[in-house]
């Protein structure tokens, strides 16, 4: 079957798609977290961080080069941004579809609680 983020690839479920290429598309998470809030995806179902193959490279360079893009049309590559990928129970990943999440448009504070 196939992941959320897949029917979202494949126009089964709307999102607001800000970037696309042959193999990443990036859109708005449904629930932002800050003021820019979006999520870089691979169009290839990878599961999570761990499930990275030396062949998966090309995507994860794409990737990459989509935050670099993104961040600069959304104009918060200056004052900065954090990225974050959640893999499994305590990293809180809730699709399981390799993603990046771009954080921005204020400061963001401290990483994570410290308890
Ligand atoms: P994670 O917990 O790292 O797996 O993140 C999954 C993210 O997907 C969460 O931030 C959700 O808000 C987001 N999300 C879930 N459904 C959708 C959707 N239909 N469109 C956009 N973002 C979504």
């Amino acid at each position: 079957m196939s992941t959320l983020f897949t029917k979202i690839i494949n126009r089964e479920i709307p999102a607001s798609i800000v970037y696309e290429t042959e193999k990443v598309i990036a859109f708005n998470d449904i629930n932002p977290q800050a003021p820019v809030h979006v999520l870089v995806v691979p169009k290839k179902e990878i599961p999570t961080l761990n499930d990275i193959e030396t062949i998966d490279c090309e995507y994860l360079m794409e990737m990459y080069k989509a935050i670099k893009e993104i961040t600069r049309d959304l104009k918060i590559a200056e004052d900065g941004y954090r990225v974050i990928t959640n893999c499994n129970t305590h990293g809180g990943q809730e699709v399981f579809h390799l993603h990046f999440h771009i954080l921005g448009g204020k400061a963001l504070g401290s990483m994570v609680s410290s308890k």
